[in-house]
């Protein structure tokens, strides 16, 4: 056979299967095998109804071996010619170990292409109705995960608004971690889960009582924003999201 495969990773966005971008639908109708993680919208198999589906979220694996067994997967299939799609949460380039899949393809002379994708961090932006950019006082944005390699939570403050992923499970400690880099307690935080699907949840609250959010985003995919793109806009701001609101936000601009 001398047709020669390729891989394109897309971004699936983070939720609904409509916030893919139209180029990733795309490549999606032209793929015969899809590589999809667990968080990836299962109605997005309507992009791609002729193509294999193989499932390789991480739970079946564990995880260095998981990561290495994808790895030989995309060049397995690439070298028997075929168009493969690596479709990932969010943007690919985000906390989706882009990089090792990159990697592992280069080495192998395989052929690859990368669609962006809405992540979560912006998704829960547009949820909120909240600009992760403020003139004047917000100009940075740092996108961070809180947990380092070796499992350790680790918070900063290196921008004017920071945006943690996979803290979920910690933000009594995340808002202890944040303390001590220097937040001031009241610092408005928005924590929200599952945005960009329809039952998205949004909270404010401040870095002090940062822990009262667990029980309400429990088992669900967050983002915690603090800092100035966790301020909400205008006295009469209201969202649908709002409703579930514990705590109020510590001040408005
Ligand atoms: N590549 C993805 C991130 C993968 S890491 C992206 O760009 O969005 C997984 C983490 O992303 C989760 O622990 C959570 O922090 C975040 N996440 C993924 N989907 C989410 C969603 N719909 N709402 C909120 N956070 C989400």
């Amino acid at each position: 056979m001398n047709r020669t495969g390729r891989v394109v990773f897309v971004g699936a966005g983070p939720g609904a299967s409509d916030l893919i971008t139209v180029r990733g639908a795309q490549r999606l109708a032209e793929a015969e095998v899809v590589l999809f993680d667990a968080l990836t919208d299962p109605a997005l198999r309507q992009f791609a109804p002729q193509a294999k589906w193989i499932d390789v979220g991480k739970r079946g694996f564990g995880r260095a071996t998981g990561q290495t067994a994808i790895d030989a997967l995309l060049v397995q299939h690439a070298r028997a010619g075929r168009q493969v799609v690596r479709l990932k949460g969010g943007d690919p380039g985000v906390f989706g170990r882009l990089e090792e899949e990159l990697q592992a393809l280069a080495a192998a002379g395989v052929e690859c292409e990368v669609v962006p994708g809405v992540t979560a961090a912006l998704a829960a932006a547009a949820e909120m109705k909240r600009p992760l950019t403020r003139r004047g006082h917000g100009r940075s944005v740092s996108l961070t995960t809180a947990m380092t390699q070796q499992g350790r939570l680790q918070a900063g403050a290196h921008a004017d608004t920071e945006v943690f992923y996979m803290a979920g499970r910690q933000l009594g400690a995340l808002g202890r971690a944040l303390r001590r880099s220097g937040w001031p307690a009241e610092t408005p935080v928005l924590v929200v889960s599952r945005a960009g699907w329809p039952d998205a949840l949004g909270s404010g609250h401040t870095v002090a009582a940062l822990a009262e959010a667990a029980v309400l985003h429990a088992g669900r995919p967050a983002v915690v924003t603090v800092g100035a793109g966790a301020l909400a806009i205008g006295p009469h701001a209201h969202h649908k999201l709002e409703r579930a609101q514990v705590g109020a936000p510590a001040s408005t601009p």
